[in-house]
């Protein structure tokens, strides 16, 4: 590793001020993407800027409109555990529970995995198919403009993202096939019927990073059940290909974990 500026920050107001001075600088959540990266050489920013102290990212609460508050600190073991996130969006706190391994889970953050959108994540499509909405420092962000493709968002370089919300699903499920060494999505779906009836469906795994399923969405809104999904397929140009799994077989693994997963929000006591 080349050497760094280590900055550990009580305020979001430290955070910016320090953003925004010139030096090429890297917010740190929990540290589980950016110092692996930095470690391989990949990253070189010249200073770190630490959010762990910074209370007001932590917040985790019910808003006055029914909406749940997540604060982008918010560790994957934290959200695991939490009782908010369990009543409200079950199938939330699972997709939790399955990231990574222990270790990983309480380092790594909510707020990092979105900022980080790397396309086989877990958080990017529960977010997606929940119809999340973001917070940064400076705006909002409805979660069907804030992904931009493979490791890509709407954030500025400056911009730190402070949360989301969501409304409370009537159902909600994420199933993953895991990549065996890490743990991560070799292909993931997120499916929600939301509080209207509506339906989204959200596939991770993806070249793009997290996708929607129009057609999904479209046959799960007439009638929410895994048989409205007969005969629908994913196209295979939509996915990535890698030693570990081809396009195509990750398209056909998609379309049988969609099904698989409508079954498994049904199911799932709400
Ligand atoms: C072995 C291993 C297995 C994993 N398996 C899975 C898995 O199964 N599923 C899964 O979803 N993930 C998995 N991950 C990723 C893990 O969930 C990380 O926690 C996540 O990718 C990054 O979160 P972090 O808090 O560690 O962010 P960091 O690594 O600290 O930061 C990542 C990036 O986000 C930026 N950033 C962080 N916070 C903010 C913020 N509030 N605002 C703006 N930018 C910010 C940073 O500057 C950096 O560029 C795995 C990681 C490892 C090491």
């Amino acid at each position: 590793m080349r050497e760094f500026e280590y900055c550990r920050v009580k305020t979001l107001g430290e955070a910016l001020a320090l953003l925004r001075e010139g030096v090429d600088s890297k917010l740190l959540a929990g540290g589980q993407s950016l110092l692996g990266a930095m470690k391989l050489g990949l990253m070189a920013p010249e200073r770190l800027i630490d959010l762990r102290d910074v209370a007001e990212l932590r917040a985790q609460r019910e808003l006055g409109s029914g909406r749940l508050w997540l604060g982008a600190m918010q560790t994957h073991a934290d959200l695991t555990r939490s009782p908010a996130l369990r009543g409200f969006a079950p199938g939330m706190a699972a997709l939790a529970s399955h990231i990574a391994d222990e270790q990983v889970r309480s380092m790594g953050t909510l707020g990092g995995s979105l900022a980080n959108a790397d396309p086989a994540a877990c958080w990017p499509a529960g977010v997606l198919a929940l119809g999340a909405r973001l917070k940064t420092d400076r705006r909002e962000i409805e979660v069907d403009d804030y992904f931009t493709g493979m490791f890509g968002t709407a954030l500025e370089p400056d911009e730190i993202l402070c949360g989301l919300s969501f409304g409370k699903p009537r159902r909600m499920a994420y199933q993953k096939i895991e990549q065996m060494a890490s743990r991560f999505a070799l292909v993931g779906v997120a499916v929600a019927q939301l509080d209207d009836g509506s339906a989204r469906v959200a596939l991770t795994g993806t070249a793009q990073g997290a996708v929607r399923l129009p057609a999904f969405e479209a046959a799960l809104t007439r009638s929410f059940s895994p048989e409205a999904l007969k005969g629908l397929k994913v196209d295979e140009e939509l996915m990535s290909s890698d030693v570990h799994a081809p396009a195509d077989y990750r398209a056909h693994l998609a379309a049988v974990l969609a099904a698989r997963t409508v079954e498994q929000a049904l199911e799932m006591q709400q």
